[in-house]
């Protein structure tokens, strides 16, 4: 029953994405106070949601399915001044470091955008066959008394990556990212991608695009033209989809460019970042791996217990029991979210 709960309120929180453009501008990030949601985690808050049927833990995997079935991504509106958890009262501080997780198809510019982030050549970024980035790796920056760390990821999300992949990601960006940063090149959007956004939210759980940015690389073959354009009149459908999923979350990166363009890019990602920190209330992405890794304080940034390094991680997977404990809750999660995906169109 906990596991179910726990599907419920990913995909709860997953329906109940709405955008409100008077929340989202980028001034209120730079709260001052520090997050207080890094020890807490939204799936240790069921007694708190007392106007969900979830609240009492009697939903069953069927009513689940029908929800899922019934609400498409999107549909379920409601007012942007409520509480988004529904009467939790004042929304918790904004948090004062944001984790931004990076990922999309080998070569859409997951690397040149974490450059462009950070500022400066931090992760290796080159036209290749083969992925240039082979393990996990972060970097910070401060912007406007905000910390942002920007995790880099290897191909994840590819038909051949292995689940452990998953899991080292997973432990390494533990508590969970505040934002997902879903990169694809413009004007590219091709079966790869939609088989890594598939393989995205069977990893990470149906509710990760509540909490995703699509971010198009290759700004400048707008050639000045606008994103908003673009993105409302495309003809791919997959793509039309995937922005509403994402509930029109989106913007453009010049990998290319430096200086006011950057940092104008950056600015209109953290736009994005502080919709979906709002329509959260300002809480991390968190799934049953996540809250796996913070009840056995596994994280990526924090030494609390032997965890994956990223480049030069020399451990075999599965050597250590709470390996073999999270790589067995993503199998379990994973089998669940394929079968809830089944009849959605990729
Ligand atoms: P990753 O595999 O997703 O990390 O992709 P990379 O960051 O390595 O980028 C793949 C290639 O695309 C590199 O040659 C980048 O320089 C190039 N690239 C990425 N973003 C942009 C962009 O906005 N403009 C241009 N011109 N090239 C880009
Ligand atoms: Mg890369």
């Amino acid at each position: 029953m906990d596991s179910i709960y726990s599907y419920a309120m990913d995909t709860f929180l997953y329906l109940f994405q709405s955008k409100s453009p008077e929340a989202c501008n980028v001034s209120s990030l730079k709260g001052e106070t520090k997050n207080s949601q890094d020890s807490m985690d939204p799936g240790d808050r069921k007694h708190d949601h007392s106007s969900s049927s979830m609240a009492d833990g009697v939903i069953k995997k069927e009513e689940y399915e029908e929800i899922v079935q019934e609400n498409p991504a999107g549909a379920l509106c409601q007012d942007p001044k409520q509480d988004v958890i529904g009467g939790l009262g004042t929304a918790p501080p904004s948090p004062q470091r944001l984790r931004l997780l990076l990922v999309g198809k080998t070569g859409s510019g997951k690397s040149a955008t974490g450059n462009s982030i950070l500022g400066r050549k931090e992760f290796q970024s080159k036209l290749s066959a083969q992925p240039v980035t082979r393990a996990l790796q972060r970097a910070s920056r401060d912007w406007a008394g905000l910390e942002l760390e920007v995790i880099d990821t290897p191909d994840i999300l590819s038909p051949c990556a292995p689940l452990e992949a998953v899991c080292e990601a997973v432990v390494f960006s533990a508590p969970g990212p505040h934002a997902v940063l879903l990169v694809t090149q413009l004007g590219r959007y091709t079966e790869e991608d939609r088989r890594a956004v598939r393989r995205l939210q069977e990893a990470f759980g149906v509710g990760v695009l509540a909490h995703t940015v699509l971010v198009f690389t290759r700004k400048e073959d707008l050639d000045g033209g606008s994103l908003e354009q673009y993105v409302r009149e495309t003809d791919n459908e997959a793509l039309a989809r995937l922005d509403r999923q994402c509930s029109r979350r989106h913007c453009a990166f010049n990998n290319a460019t430096g200086g006011a363009e950057q940092e104008a890019q950056l600015r209109e990602l953290l736009g994005q970042v502080n919709c979906i920190l709002w329509e959260n209330n300002h809480r991390h992405f968190s799934n049953r791996a996540y809250r796996y890794c913070q009840r056995n304080g596994l994280r990526g940034d924090r030494q609390e217990k032997q965890v994956p390094g990223g480049s030069g991680s020399e451990e075999a997977p599965g050597a250590e029991p709470w390996r073999e404990g999270l790589c067995q809750i993503q199998k379990e999660s994973e089998e669940v979210y394929r079968r809830l995906l089944k009849r959605e169109p990729i």
